[in-house]
């Protein structure tokens, strides 16, 4: 039998199903794993996502796209294979792609976080006979703190800021990482405002039932509250117009590439929060362990590596080559990312 997906030009290919996986050109069927924008494009005849994703992917890619949600673990058939999605902690209604035919079982991760977080359904474990895996962050170097120690740091810098009568802006990607920092702050310290960006998605979470603080447009906090407050703005925002109104201010970068020794620095903050939305070397073998599976196919991000160390410990591994980009890369400068990650 030959194999169950492959690459085409267009994105990972499902043979017998006849559809897409995050397809990075146009098809007439995709099944989205999660809507950050390297996954999730434009153009397609029909989506299919998580039931939980359907609004975040409506919100950045039109109302009228043709897009179906299924629930986790619950399945559709398609010429003959059953497909279900299974949560994968990445951002809200992310999800892996489990593809059963003919009692073979293919499993593509998508984007995934195996420690659990506020904002979205925690990372599950499917057995496979494949598993299709990201390697964003996949070297031995990488290895998180727990989230509420963040946390702490990053309540603990805006604390003090807020003392010496300073605002706080930490720089963070408006989808995921931006509702993932809000669900840790403590709103008594001070106003949290969100960059017009961030707002609609702050809205899908919480229609979705993520607890996040309330947030403030810029415009409705005076210019004595600012002095105190905390600002969530994209990397986008940084040396704009827009940021001017909060005078002498303290900034940082919340990313899992801020472990990297000198991002920081290059990126000209003052401080870098080891924050990801994807799972650190740890997570990914304990992942991959999870699933069971003889084979494993590394995609984006230290394809080589892992594919190297995945031999070693006696398992069938190949990569492929996709399109797929890296959302937290976005988060700093990405000329960054290849020399000191050893990005393939
Ligand atoms: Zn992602
Ligand atoms: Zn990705």
């Amino acid at each position: 039998m030959g194999d169950m997906v492959v690459v085409r030009k267009e994105g990972l290919y499902c043979v017998p199903g006849q559809f897409y996986i995050d397809p990075w050109r146009p098809v007439d069927r995709a099944v989205i794993t999660h809507a950050h924008g390297d996954h999730a494009r434009v153009g397609h005849g029909h989506y299919l996502s998580a039931a939980s994703g359907v609004g975040v992917l409506k919100s950045r890619l039109g109302q009228d796209i043709h897009i179906d949600g299924i629930e986790y673990g619950a399945s559709v058939e398609h010429n003959g294979v059953r497909i279900s999605l299974h949560p994968a902690g990445h951002v809200l209604g992310s999800a892996q792609v489990r593809m059963e035919h003919k009692g073979e079982v293919w499993v593509a991760s998508g984007d995934y976080k195996v420690e659990p977080d506020r904002t979205c359904v925690p990372f599950e474990p499917v057995r496979c006979d494949t598993f299709i895996t990201e390697s964003t962050f996949g070297l031995p170097i990488y290895r998180w703190e727990s989230e509420q120690s963040i946390f702490d740091d990053i309540n603990g810098w805006w604390r003090k800021n807020a003392a010496e009568g300073r605002c706080s802006v930490v720089f963070a990607y408006s989808f995921g990482k931006a509702q993932r920092i809000l669900s840790g702050l403590d709103p008594t310290i001070g106003a949290i405002i969100c960059h017009g960006s961030a707002e609609p998605l702050n809205r899908v979470y919480r229609e979705g039932g993520v607890d996040l603080p309330p947030t403030k447009m810029v415009t409705d906090v005076d210019k004595a509250a600012l002095k105190t407050a905390i600002v969530i703005a994209p990397p986008s925002a940084g040396g704009t117009t827009w940021m001017k109104r909060f005078g002498d201010y303290s900034d940082a970068f919340a990313s899992g590439w801020m472990q990297l020794r000198g991002a920081r620095r290059r990126r000209g903050v003052d401080r870098g929060f080891v924050l990801s939305d994807h799972a650190d070397w740890p997570g990914l073998m304990t992942a991959i362990r999870a699933t069971e599976a003889p084979r494993v196919i590394v995609t984006h991000g230290s394809i080589p590596v892992m594919v190297r160390w995945l031999r070693q410990v006696g398992l069938d591994a190949s990569g492929f080559n996709t399109e797929y980009g890296d959302d937290e890369a976005d988060e700093v400068v990405a000329a960054d990312v290849p020399e000191e990650a050893g990005n393939a």
